[in-house]
């Protein structure tokens, strides 16, 4: 039997955020993938500077598509708003990378600390044992072994299971994207590079098209929870492509390959955060982290940030020896605000267009949804703005301050 003092279980930006973390800390650390690496994965690939700053060692000249410096934000395709947000190399910016690439590059620096990593392996079960957790994994093509820890981070993403092999039930309210890459033209390219796209048109979400070096990420998110029951899936799917296909028009010129673009797109779901609730067992030993703990922010879909500071905060609290206060721990420094953040999705997604009219258009707007999207606490002010202005006409905000 091989012993660890942590198992990390999900090598997104979560699962290596929290080895690398554990591991600098001098515990012995071992982080497993049920995929090889590079692995694909569906996610628009834009995350805020502040990821730069938190791994300043990663090589960034490499993983780096597009600075962002600029939002153009229309309604139904009309009325676009461009305003400028940040200059270059500026904290605010947001970067576009290619998930397949920065993934593994943060497996690779895991590594690099002294993680040991295995690809191919999942979790098979829970075995019962007086002492140390323990576990059996089983690969892919059948090896199976048996391993022993003091503790166990579970970060295997919005779809994972493991969770549920250690007792935690509950689910988190859901929204569903489609997302695609599709190579673009060199005259777009140079026009839209560092621009995102937001159009506000979608029922109850929205759609991006973010530019990446070579080509452009375009997708679309339907936000679930705020939708009536009556929705088909299929409707939301169709809904989701009809945006998509009006972004691919558009961004269509001489050198993109936009044909049968629906076969190169893909979906998937996002675990929205609505509230505290536990996401570590009673003793501290098991913590989840990441989509698999719901911490996508309900405003802007986003969670790249928020699975890295969660894999921070999990093994900074294990080598504290105060494991069992994670879960109030992420609610502080996380959850606050993205209840906040779920209050104003509320309403936003029920009335875009009012919401565009009085406030995407302002200029100053995209500078606030960029220091929102690089984690700087403000749904909880811009929350109580809205109260302030609109109150009369909407009474979401009560409760909690
Ligand atoms: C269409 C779409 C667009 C998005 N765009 C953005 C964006 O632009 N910016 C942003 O910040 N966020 C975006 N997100 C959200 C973002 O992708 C997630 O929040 C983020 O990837 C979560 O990181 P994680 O480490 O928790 O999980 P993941 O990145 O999902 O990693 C989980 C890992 O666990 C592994 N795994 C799964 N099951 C098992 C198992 N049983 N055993 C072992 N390993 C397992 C997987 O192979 C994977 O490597 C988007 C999501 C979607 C669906």
């Amino acid at each position: 039997m091989e012993n660890f003092d942590l198992v990390v279980c999900g090598a997104g930006p979560a699962g290596s955020a929290a080895s690398i973390k554990a591991c600098r800390n001098g515990m012995k650390v071992l982080l497993l993938d049920k995929k090889f690496f590079p692995r694909p994965k569906t996610c628009g690939g834009g995350i805020p500077y502040k990821i730069k700053e938190i791994f300043p060692e990663l090589n960034w000249d490499e993983l780096i598509e597009n600075h962002i410096h600029n939002m153009n934000h229309t309604i139904h395709f009309k009325k676009p708003q461009r305003h400028s947000f940040s200059s270059q190399g500026n904290s605010l910016s947001i970067l576009t990378v290619l998930r397949e690439k920065f993934d593994s590059a943060l497996v690779q620096l895991a590594q690099k600390t002294g993680v040991s990593f295995l690809a191919g392996f999942q979790i098979q079960r829970k075995n019962d044992s007086q002492k140390k957790l323990e576990i059996s994994i089983e690969s892919s093509n059948g090896e199976k072994r048996i391993i022993s820890s003091d503790f166990l981070i579970i970060s295997d993403g919005a779809l994972g299971r493991t969770k549920k092999k250690f007792g935690f039930l509950e689910e988190y309210p859901l929204s569903v994207a489609i997302e695609g890459n599709f190579k673009i033209g060199t005259e777009r390219r140079k026009s839209s590079e560092d621009t995102l796209f937001l159009d506000y048109g979608l029922d109850n979400g929205y759609w991006w098209a973010f530019p990446k070096k070579e080509q452009i990420n375009i997708g679309g998110g339907v936000f679930f929870p705020f939708v009536s029951k009556n929705f088909e899936k299929k409707q939301i799917k169709s809904l989701i492509l009809n945006g998509i296909s009006k972004f691919v028009k558009y961004f269509s010129d001489e050198g993109s390959n936009y044909e049968n673009f629906e076969e190169r797109l893909v979906g998937s779901i996002l675990p929205l955060y609505n509230g505290f609730r536990k996401i570590g067992n009673q003793d501290g030993s098991i913590l989840l982290c990441g989509d698999s703990a719901g911490l996508v922010n309900p405003f802007f879909g986003d969670g790249i940030l928020n699975s890295i500071k969660s894999g921070l905060v999990a093994s900074e609290m294990i080598v504290q020896g105060k494991s069992k206060d994670y879960s109030e721990k992420i609610y502080e420094e996380i959850g606050k605000e993205l209840e906040w953040a779920f209050k104003i999705a509320t309403i936003f997604y029920k009335w875009p267009s009012f919401f565009f009219k009085t406030m995407i258009c302002q200029p100053r707007a995209s500078k606030v949804a960029a220091q929102m999207l690089s984690g700087e606490p403000l749904f909880k002010q811009v929350s109580l703005k809205l109260e302030k202005k609109f109150g009369k006409y909407i009474n979401l905000f009560r409760g909690k301050q």
